[in-house]
């Protein structure tokens, strides 16, 4: 007979490890199920010190990634990798949550979406489509990119944008370009990057001829933000924001379907980082405790 989980968690980024972590520690069984070869989500891709959480001073993103793959092993969270999750149903009150191996469902009480976001394309085209020469970021791709001698053009007007467009600048770059239809970024980062060679306004990208308002370029990165990724979890109708964004309660992190709860940037509950990432993995886990408490 197969193993029902108490919770199958998709996702393995922090909010999906520090949830799994919390319900073995609890004594519950989470299953964790991550389509990457490894855990650690988005702090995985970057290479730079995290200035911002307080408890690990100078740790690099892929430091924190390492961790959470240390601390998921020493609570023995059973991960399933390599294992993109096409869809969940709902059967005799379980989540059946599938393919995790070709072929292979599991089974949980309670479900977990922790899949995260997903950086957003070029407007009118495919979410992954991807041209020679246009890097979508933020992350590892960017960082390893040599600028040298390159025309670079910058899109986008929130704090990645102007955070990048600095970056290159200090990176050997023969010219680097901003443009920004709207402003977004914090005010630190416009005032570091300063007037010169910002454009502000509407503006034509056509990304196979790799122009900028007809202007050509070695390099066009797009910085246009984020969108939630959790289209296999479609079939259950979660009550979600203007923005894709799944809906839950603040108090327990459970989505509109009893049993499903949405944790991390998927659920954009409070503003996104490690640590509220990690706080509302928690957050669900106390509550799946709670509830599996009450089934008993
Ligand atoms: C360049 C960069 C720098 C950053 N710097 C900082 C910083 O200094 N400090 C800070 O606090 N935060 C930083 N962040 C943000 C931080 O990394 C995120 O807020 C955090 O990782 C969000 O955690 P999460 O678990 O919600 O999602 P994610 O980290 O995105 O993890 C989601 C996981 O779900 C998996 N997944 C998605 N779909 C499926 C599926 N269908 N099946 C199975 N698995 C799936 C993904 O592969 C991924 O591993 C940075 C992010 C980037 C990109």
């Amino acid at each position: 007979m197969q193993q029902v989980y108490d919770a199958v968690i998709v996702g393995g980024g922090p909010a999906g490890v520090s949830c799994a972590v919390w319900l073995a520690r609890l004594g519950l069984s989470p299953l964790l199920v991550e389509a990457a070869a490894r855990l650690g989500g988005l702090t995985a891709t970057h290479p730079f010190a995290d200035d911002w959480l307080a408890a690990l001073p100078g740790a690099t993103g892929q430091q924190i990634a390492a961790n959470l793959t240390q601390s998921a092993q020493a609570a023995g969270v059973p991960v399933s990798l390599r294992s993109p999750v096409a869809q969940v149903r709902v059967e005799e009150n379980l989540y059946v949550v599938e393919p995790v191996a070709p072929g292979k469902a599991v089974r949980g009480h309670a479900l977990v979406i922790a899949s995260g976001v997903l950086a957003r394309n070029l407007a009118g085209y495919a979410r992954r489509a991807r041209w020679p020469g246009v890097l979508v970021g933020p992350g590892s791709a960017i960082v390893a990119q040599d600028y040298t001698g390159l025309s670079v053009a910058v899109l986008g007007g929130g704090d990645n944008a102007f955070e990048n467009f600095v970056y290159v600048r200090g990176r050997g770059a023969k010219s680097v370009h901003l443009y920004s239809r709207t402003v977004r970024a914090q005010s630190q980062w416009v005032a570091r990057a300063g007037d010169a060679g910002v454009h502000r306004g509407a503006y034509d990208v056509d990304p196979a001829a790799r122009t900028v308002n007809d202007r050509p370029y070695d390099l066009i990165l797009v910085f246009y933000g984020w969108e939630p990724q959790a289209a296999f979890a479609d079939g259950l109708n979660l009550a979600r924001d203007e923005r894709g964004y799944i809906r839950t309660d603040t108090a327990t992190a459970q989505a509109s379907l009893r049993g499903v709860y949405a944790i991390g940037e998927v659920a954009n509950r409070m503003h996104p980082c490690v640590v509220t990432a990690m706080a509302d993995g928690v957050v669900a886990a106390k509550a799946i405790q709670r509830c599996r408490e009450q089934q008993a």
